[in-house]
């Protein structure tokens, strides 16, 4: 199937206020256009110098995410523009970012990545790093940063139970915090799950955000 048949067809599997987010981290900038032709404007990076580079390329409309591990000394690449950087995995990060988007003027809308799979090669906080996180009352003086939700990967297999209990465990944490008294730069909107092997689980598991790079570019 074609690049615009694929968005489609995943498109048509997602609730209402459900994003789709085009990975295309492994794709041409033509076919990131073809995506954009298609009339699709949020798509997934995971390279913040390479980010940099390929967006001048491109139309200046699209929403960029930056979906992988951001290193503390690349988040300067990426904060004049960036729409919302999924995988906050400590505190130190969140401030270098803080630090970045104030010399743009910007406030920049943030996830915490909580790490729900087995896999140790996976980044994130644990359900008590991210309580302590939010808790901090340095969080506040963080004015040009918003935390405003929760993004995770689940392991990679074919159990898909296994899966299934990974992304509740994260919605789980999700609505607990949602319920709490949050600080006024936090604020639970946004869950973020699921990939090409996975975004079906995430979905009945309450996702609102899907990255889906293979299904949409290579399949
Ligand atoms: C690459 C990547 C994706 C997309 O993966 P696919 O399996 O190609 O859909 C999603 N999220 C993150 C964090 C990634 O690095």
């Amino acid at each position: 199937m074609s690049i615009s048949e694929n968005l489609k067809h995943i498109k048509s599997q997602l609730g209402e206020g459900v994003t789709l987010v085009a990975v295309s981290k492994y794709s041409t900038n033509e076919e990131i256009q073809e995506a954009y032709d298609a009339g699709y404007r949020d798509f997934g990076e995971n390279k913040a110098q390479d980010l940099e580079v390929k967006k001048d390329k491109l139309p200046n409309d699209i929403r960029w995410h930056f979906i992988g591990h951001l290193q503390r000394n690349k988040a300067k690449y990426i904060t004049d523009f960036i729409h919302l950087v999924h995988a906050v995995d400590s505190f130190k990060l969140l401030r270098e970012i803080n630090k970045q988007a104030k010399k743009s003027n910007r406030t920049i809308p943030c996830l915490l990545q909580m790490h729900i799979a087995a896999e140790d090669t996976k980044f994130g906080m644990d359900e008590s790093e991210i309580e302590n996180l939010i808790a901090d009352p340095k969080l506040t003086e963080l004015q040009n940063v918003k935390v405003v939700g929760l993004m995770g990967m689940a392991t990679n297999t074919d159990d898909s139970a296994k899966v299934n209990s990974e992304f509740k465990q994260l919605k789980n944490l999700f609505e607990k915090l949602k319920a709490a008294t949050l600080p006024g730069n936090v604020n639970m909107e946004k869950l973020s799950m699921g990939m090409s092997q996975d975004y079906e689980i995430a979905l009945e598991n309450g996702s609102t955000m899907v990255r889906v790079g293979t299904a949409v570019f290579k399949s």
